[in-house]
């Protein structure tokens, strides 16, 4: 059978990435992926964000590969390991202490859906309330609870409809809209038909929603907002966290901070599933065992964890390099913005977290598919599939940044003559007829 036959022969129909990137792949490095014939793409989906530190990073891989040599505990449920003291250690000591912020740790289930359930379930306990505020374009997983705080129309699904009410996220209605001052009138009259919610949750940048970007003021509007009512703020930072937009969490910049703050994808250091929800100590009021999980002892990915955040998180280099990084990919924009004026609507993101919006989805979806045939893995996102989204691995190297962006901004640029050459026929044709 042809490499790929077995898949569409035994593979369930729920298989998606791969139909966008169609090749078999076999081994991985860096930036890069090579299929089974050795051909090289540029990888620029970054496992969706749970890649932030590339495929198999040389120290953290080196690390687990000693680990499982001397028979360290692989599988132990919630047991106390040395490789989990390890993590909670280190956690602590480089991200939380540094940025004065005190949190429990909960190890759930190793999946964003999974701490999502979790932090959506204890913010209904502490508060005995049962609705729950989400937005517009929101991500947050695919099961129960999760699956029904998310925004996408064809994805959703009335699992748990009931206690849920969905709000336009920041800019929704224009960017002059004063969102804040409705939501607070909606909570201040009893008769506006929403419950006062258990907990209001949000990504300060929505991924798959297409990279939309919150604004500091509305972050803190928010904050605000959730004290008056007592509600508790769950910070989504699974895609957006870990680095991803600079900083090690993405809500640092606006100073706030959430109840709860659920990560997973890169907290796993170097692609293990991985998943943990922050609490405020205060409200860590879980009985033992009302929230449980089979996988909850991950040691692989609390060792690589662990190396992860000793290697990039001891001190500030790493983060300045994020921001030189991220100057590179705007001023690339920059440029592109002004060949394909026409058809690139805006461009956003915070950190290594970037789109290009364009106005017809049927060009993002062209650059996207014309980038994979140059061997370059990007993806598209937003309701209409319309945002070209920019996720490369944190610790590229600056040159090889550089070097992709143009590569892509070319094709974007050649994918827009084209269009616009096409068009032109067509006008040509019209007028003819
Ligand atoms: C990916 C993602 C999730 C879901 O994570 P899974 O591991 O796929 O369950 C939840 N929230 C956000 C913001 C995500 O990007």
């Amino acid at each position: 059978m042809k490499n790929e036959d077995v898949f569409k022969s035994y593979e369930s129909q729920a298989r998606t990435y791969c139909r966008s990137f169609p090749a078999s792949y076999d081994v991985a490095h860096g930036s890069f992926i090579y299929d089974s014939d050795g051909v090289e793409y540029l990888d620029m989906l970054s496992g969706a964000g749970a890649l932030n530190y590339g495929h198999n990073h040389t120290e953290i891989k080196n690390t687990v590969i000693n680990y499982m040599q001397r028979n360290g505990v692989l599988m132990s449920l919630d047991l106390y390991t040395e490789a989990k003291r390890d993590f909670i250690v280190t956690f602590n000591k480089y991200i939380l202490a540094p940025r004065n912020l005190s949190y429990k740790i909960q190890f759930t289930s190793p999946t964003g859906t999974s701490v999502v359930e979790s932090a959506v379930k204890l913010a209904r306990k502490v508060t005995g309330r049962h609705n729950v505020i989400c937005f517009t374009n929101g991500f947050h997983g695919m099961s129960g609870t999760s699956l029904s705080l998310t925004g996408n129309r064809s994805k959703r699904q009335a699992v748990s409809q009931g206690g849920v009410t969905r709000l336009p996220y920041d800019g929704y209605l224009g960017k002059d809209y004063d969102s804040i001052a409705f939501y607070r009138k909606l909570f201040m009259d009893s008769s506006s038909g929403v419950d006062l919610p258990a907990a209001i949750i949000l990504e300060t940048v929505q991924g798959e929603g297409g990279v939309n970007v919150a604004s500091i003021e509305w972050l803190q509007g928010i904050r605000q907002l959730a004290n008056d009512f007592g509600i508790k703020l769950i910070i989504d930072d699974i895609q957006a966290g870990v680095g991803r937009t600079g900083t090690f969490f993405s809500f640092e910049h606006a100073n706030i901070q959430p109840d709860l703050v659920c990560l997973s994808k890169s907290i796993g250091g170097i692609g293990f599933p991985m998943a943990i929800l922050l609490i405020k100590p205060d409200i860590d009021v879980w009985s033992p065992g009302e929230d449980n999980g089979t996988f909850r002892g991950n040691n692989l990915a609390f060792i690589a964890s662990t190396k992860m955040l000793e290697l990039f998180w001891h001190d500030k280099t790493f983060e300045q390099e994020l921001s030189d990084k991220e100057t590179i990919i705007r001023n690339a924009f920059d440029k592109v913005l002004v060949s394909c004026e026409e058809y690139i609507k805006e461009s956003r993101g915070r950190g290594l977290f970037q789109g290009l919006e364009f106005y017809d989805e049927i060009l993002a979806v062209a650059v996207a598919k014309k980038c994979f045939e140059n061997k370059i893995i990007i993806e598209t996102c937003g309701e209409r599939d319309h945002v070209l989204k920019f996720m490369p691995a944190l610790n590229i190297p600056s040159h090889l940044l550089e070097e992709s962006m143009e590569r892509i901004c070319k094709i974007i640029v050649s994918v827009c003559n084209d269009f616009k050459l096409c068009s032109a026929e067509h006008t040509l044709i019209a007028e003819e007829a």
